[in-house]
């Protein structure tokens, strides 16, 4: 499976000075940019590909014409290299307010060609419900003005349709006479008026129907989607009548399951074998989750019934936790930019791994705003925490460093003054752009870094202007130099901080520069931020990555601050990210030798379908992987064309396969005797890549399977399957239980609060003076924990095993069997912030998911509550319960039609009465019942769980009557 990245011109300057802030040249043009291709090595790019929008290549007329130009892989600028495939599309979320996408057919095939991408995806139209009763009305931009403005449209009509107002093109593309043949001949554009929208609002609308300034769709998500399909029929035909060198993918939209799956027929009809689900960036994880899998089951079905294969893209999927659904419904690929811009746009920047992230440390830049000497201030302030935030990566004094930053920096202003003074006049100075002048500037005086690293990039702007200003004819007044630098010797005088600041620290590291961010961020308005900078410098997570980001420039990957600390954050963040793609889906690559018969054949389909057929019969079905032949020129995959020539020639092979195989985990490979020359085999264990040959290609599927994760050998069209268990050897069940507000202890025994509980450890609270050990099943006796001891005391009877937890507020997660002392705490006063706070705290989920890695349990019950379920976060957390377990929550509605091994049973005020009980006890009496009937079925699944929870014996009153 590959990842792809967008392309949003993410590059950073090669040779930044992170020491002074200064990029490399004043000139962009001039400096050396690097992509993230351009920082890792071959082996090591976290991405799979790029994905390029029609829409970014035209973001500026110069980057277009240069692509134009090029094309993407030679093009000096970007210079994706060869091995990346490049995916480009037209951008939808570009023109989504359009009547109409603005490209045609035709010319978008040039358009991939000439930038000589991969693979070229057709033109799709975001389906957008409306929500208004009356559809939807478009209208042209530039049809509004002065005189009557977009405000102007009486509430009337905008209460009732959804208005899309955006600039239309000069020309449309020509199928759009098929459908609105007014738009493309029109012409000039003349105003809108009051009268054009007066009247009955039906009568406006189909006035406005035939106005060349306006479309209006009564269901404009159909139309939409119609359209996305016709475009797929039309560029196809056009693409095989034409002779292009890249592959055609079809982009589908939707709005259901269902509909995409219609759509997904429809395009496989036509002949297509790559489609990509469009329209799923930004939509919950939960719809993205069902919309891929019916899709994947749907290919699959079609796969198997043509032995052909189909390979599918996710565009703008990004969530990590929707991994196995991507990867179980067999996609091919997907995108991403998440990974990358989460590293500038909020909290938990800096990603080890999903679940651990940290907050870099903000140091700003002074704003336009302000004056002269706050930027100064605010630039000396922040440099000089800079200096101690690198000595504290480097385990050196801080003091000491601070103290050597000031000495020079105590120079600077006066030799300034001193070097203008003499140089002014110099012919350097002589040029009227700012920027040839700053450069003039900066190689020429010796401090011209420090006096903006210190002093701002504000002040040595304005010597420069002064500069640019003075000339030996029209001389500036040396004092207006003098009162810049005055101002900047001014606020020096508050400096250095640090070393005073510090004294009276504790003296470890940590305390010492937590007291210099503290005092930094609290001035500059972070302090918000507090908490998590301390557990960032408490950790020291840039140690933790050897990504040559990070083994490079330490810490300051870790400071937020400016393009290239930032992105460059954001490459790494990709990394780690790519990191624990490929341990949840394994990149594995497959393929079969070829043979002389290679070049009868024009595409490797044909040659695997008519020379190949055990093989292709083996493996055209199989998700996550890649598919081809290999020969000498390494694994050519199944879509490819077989080029002209075939060879076999053993070292280039080696070459071809090692490198390939530099970017998988696992190579599996068909030959005839099962075997492959030994200097191969070596070549491809070089590269840290599993190699298996077989002779079997049943033999190799199996093995396949088995790399992607015992998930995967689970059902035949690899999605996930409902677990079936078998009950009558005993279940192996966890109950996974709550603390309750009723607790029994004895009286007079010191109650802890939440604070205490938090502060002292259980242990600490039990070794006090008359505090009594409860263990945590006889601590609670609340209505529902004791209707679950009785189920499980029955279970336990009836020769199951049950391991009982409570999460409690006061202690986090604990044995039924752990002793606890009294203590009044509860989750239902906190907000759900406090909850996520305390419960991390307490470290409850980290816990719960060591519980349940502990055994091979059959089910498992969550009885608890909409607060403790947060304090879990019970969505991502079913997860990880294991695809053959059945896991068992109640009134979660939404993860019960995510995952076919989660069922969520109803145990609301409505279902508590049916059962003649109240809310409170209503899982425990569920689980009493499950308890009670399950030794009368010999198999389990899902739903029969919830029906024996559910099921009232006899009659309503069962329940009730036990009570008396
Ligand atoms: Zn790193």
């Amino acid at each position: 499976m590959r990842f792809y990245v967008p392309e949003w011109d993410d590059a950073v300057d090669a040779h930044y000075d992170f020491e002074h802030d200064e990029l490399s040249a004043i000139d962009r043009s001039e400096r050396e940019l690097s992509y993230i291709w351009d920082i890792f090595e071959y082996g090591t790019t976290p991405i799979d590909g790029v994905l390029i929008s029609r829409e970014q290549v035209e973001t500026t007329n110069r980057k277009s014409e240069r692509l134009r130009k090029h094309g993407v892989y030679d093009d000096p600028v970007l210079s994706i290299p060869d091995w990346l495939p490049t995916i480009s599309d037209c951008g939808a979320w570009g023109y989504k307010s359009l009547p109409f996408p603005p490209y045609d057919n035709a010319e978008m095939l040039d358009f991939y060609e000439t930038l000589d991408v991969s693979v070229g995806v057709t033109i799709d139209h975001l389906v957008l419900g409306s929500g208004k009763d009356k559809g939807r009305l478009y209208l042209d931009e530039r049809a509004f003005s002065d005189g009557f403005s977009k405000t102007d449209i009486p509430d009337r009509i905008t209460n009732v349709v959804d208005l899309m107002v955006d600039e239309w093109p000069d020309e449309w593309p020509s199928y759009v006479d098929d459908y609105e043949p007014s738009l493309r001949t029109h012409e000039a554009v003349s105003p809108f008026t009051q009268s054009d929208f007066e009247g009955e609002v039906d009568t406006v609308l189909s006035t406005l129907a035939s106005d060349p300034r306006a479309v209006y769709r009564a269901d404009d998500a159909a139309f939409r989607y119609e359209l996305t399909l016709d475009n797929a029929q039309e560029m196809y035909n056009q693409y095989q009548a034409g002779e292009y060198s890249f592959r055609l993918m079809v982009a589908i939209q939707g709005w259901d399951p269902s509909s995409y799956v219609e759509a997904l027929e429809h395009v496989l009809e036509i002949g297509y074998d790559y489609v990509g689900i469009g329209g799923v960036a930004g939509s919950p994880i939960h719809d993205v989750r069902k919309i891929v899998k019916s899709v994947g089951k749907s290919v699959k079905a079609f796969e198997r019934e043509h032995t052909c294969r189909i390979d599918t893209h996710v565009f703008g999927f990004a969530k990590t936790e929707g991994f196995d659904a991507v990867g179980r419904s067999g996609m091919t690929s997907f995108d991403s930019a998440s990974m990358l811009r989460s590293a500038w746009t909020g909290g938990d920047n800096y990603r080890l791994t999903n679940d651990e992230r940290y907050d870099a440390i903000r140091v700003r830049y002074p704003s336009n705003r302000d004056s002269l000497h706050e930027s100064v201030e605010k630039s000396l302030r922040g440099r000089e925490l800079l200096v101690a935030l690198r000595a504290y990566d480097a385990k050196r004094s801080l003091s000491a460093a601070v103290d050597t930053w000031y000495e020079t920096a105590a120079t600077v202003i006066p030799e300034t003054r001193e070097y203008l003074r003499e140089h002014r006049y110099e012919d350097r100075y002589d040029q009227s752009l700012l920027q040839d002048i700053e450069e003039a500037f900066r190689d020429d005086f010796t401090h011209a870094r420090e006096l903006q690293a210190s002093f701002s990039d504000s002040l040595r702007g304005k010597l420069v202007k002064l500069l640019r200003k003075d000339s030996p004819e029209d001389p500036v007044p040396f004092e207006e130099y003098d009162e810049l630098l005055n101002t900047a010797a001014t606020a020096f005088a508050d400096f250095p901080r640090i070393p005073t600041l510090i004294e009276d620290a504790e003296p470890t590291p940590l305390e010492r520069i937590w007291t210099a961010v503290e005092d930094y961020a609290t001035w500059i308005g972070d302090d918000d931020l507090l908490e998590d900078y301390r557990r960032t410098l408490a950790n020291r997570p840039w140690e933790s990555c050897e990504c040559p980001i990070c083994s490079e420039h330490g810490i300051e990957v870790c400071i937020f601050r400016g393009n290239d600390r930032n992105r460059r954050r954001g490459f790494h963040n990709t990394r780690r990210f790519y990191d624990e793609f490929t341990d949840s889906i394994p990149k594995i690559l497959v393929a079969v030798q070829g043979s002389a018969g290679l070049s009868r054949y024009d595409t490797i389909e044909d040659y695997l379908q008519n020379e190949e057929p055990a093989f292709w019969e083996a493996v055209h079905d199989l998700p996550v992987a890649e598919i081809g032949v290999f020969d000498a020129a390494g694994v050519r995959e199944w879509w490819t064309e077989t080029g002209q020539t075939v060879s076999f020639a053993p070292t280039r092979m080696q070459e071809n396969l090692q490198e390939q195989a530099n970017r998988y985990q696992h190579l599996f490979l068909v030959t005839p005797d099962g075997d492959v020359d030994g200097e191969l085999g070596q070549a491809v264990a070089a590269s840290n890549c599993e190699l298996q040959t077989f002779s079997s290609p049943a033999d190799l599927r199996r093995e396949v399977l088995e790399a992607c994760g015992e998930d995967y050998v689970v059902g035949d069209d690899f999605v996930p399957h409902v677990p079936q268990v078998d009950p009558t050897d005993g279940l192996n069940i966890l109950v996974v239980d709550q603390c309750s507000g009723s607790k029994e202890f004895p009286d007079g025994a010191p109650v802890f609060d939440a604070e205490e509980t938090l502060e002292y450890s259980r242990e600490e609270l039990l070794e006090r003076d008359n505090v009594p050990q409860i263990a945590a099943r006889d601590l609670y006796t609340g209505r529902q924990q004791k209707y679950v001891r009785e189920a499980v005391r029955t279970l336990r009877d009836d020769g199951h095993e049950v391991s009982r937890y409570f999460i409690s507020a006061g202690f986090g997660l604990v044995s039924e069997y752990d002793p606890l002392p009294p203590y009044e705490v509860t989750f239902s006063s906190m907000n759900v912030s406090e909850i996520r706070h305390r419960s991390s705290e307490l470290n409850i989920r980290p816990d719960l998911e060591d519980v349940l890695k502990q055994s091979d349990y059959d089910v498992i019950f969550f009885t608890l509550g909409s607060d403790y379920y947060t304090s879990i976060d019970i969505d991502s957390l079913v997860r990880d319960v294991p695809a053959d377990q059945i896991g068992v929550v109640f009134n979660r509605d939404l993860v019960n039609d995510q995952y076919d091994n989660i069922v969520s049973v109803g145990a609301r005020t409505e279902d508590a009465k049916n059962h003649g009980t109240i809310v409170v006890g209503l899982k425990g009496v569920y689980l009493k019942n499950f308890a009670r009937r399950v030794g009368t079925v010999d198999s389990l699944d899902p739903d029969l769980v919830e029906t024996l929870c559910r099921e009232v014996v006899e009659g309503p009153t069962q329940a009730a009557l036990e009570q008396y």
